[in-house]
């Protein structure tokens, strides 16, 4: 089976995905790029996570060529691929309806650094793509203008992506998001949060580099949800 190991990997973090709660039903999806041979595989539309096997991850080029597989590939293939596209250093991509990270996206507010832990994103401020109709090249390019250098976004009244070196690393940044989100939220309910300024967020950006156990030395950023 073509790309085997990685649509073992979607299918394995689709499930947590939705365990975890990070997203609802079939809303959300994930992608993994390999660049030698510039296939991208990628969760099947509409289908339960719970009911996605192997075979179900399709596989397809960069142009919405499909090279394996009898399902319609995410709706959402669009926006995958502008991230690899646009991004070259990228392997992964997850996109999630999760809760808090909506509710901020209907506010068009972008995620701050309210906490330190933002620094995940590999920018100090997470910001929100205009809106645009679900699964089009629209919703494609305004995420990509509006992501720029960092790695993740919101993007308005829908969801929110991540982009990582990893399925791992994409999801952790999910995860990430999710959090922040939440006590963005909840520090806006009882009053105004304070916002960590760049230089206390550079400071973190730098030791983040190193954060954890041997790291790869490639400048990848890590954080605490992988
Ligand atoms: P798919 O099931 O087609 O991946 O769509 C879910 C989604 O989140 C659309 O934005
Ligand atoms: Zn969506």
């Amino acid at each position: 089976m073509l790309m085997e190991k990685e649509r073992i990997e979607i299918v394995e973090y689709g499930k947590k995905m939705s365990s975890s709660g990070l997203t609802k039903g079939t809303a959300g999806n994930i992608s993994i790029y390999d660049p030698t041979t510039g296939y991208m595989a990628i969760s099947p539309s509409g289908i339960g996570y719970d009911e996605t096997y192997p075979e179900d991850v399709v596989i397809m080029t960069l142009d919405g060529t499909v090279v394996d597989g009898d399902k319609k590939p995410s709706s959402e293939h669009d926006l995958h691929s502008a991230m690899y596209k646009s991004k070259p250093e990228i392997r992964s991509v997850v996109h999630t309806h999760s809760m808090y990270c909506v509710v901020l996206s209907c506010l068009n507010m972008p995620l701050k650094s309210v906490h330190y832990a933002l620094a995940d994103a590999g920018t100090f401020e997470v910001p929100v793509a205009p809106y645009c109709t679900y699964g089009t090249p629209e919703l494609a390019e305004a995420v990509k203008e509006t992501i720029g250098k960092g790695n993740a976004a919101l993007m308005a009244n829908h969801g929110m992506l991540a982009c990582g070196t990893s399925l791992k690393s994409a999801y952790g940044l999910a995860s990430t998001c999710e959090w922040v989100a939440e006590v963005q939220w909840r520090c806006m309910s009882v009053g105004t949060p304070n916002i960590l300024n760049d230089e206390q967020m550079s400071v973190v950006l730098e030791k983040f580099k190193g954060y954890g156990q041997a790291t790869k030395g490639n400048g990848e950023v890590k954080s605490y949800f992988g």
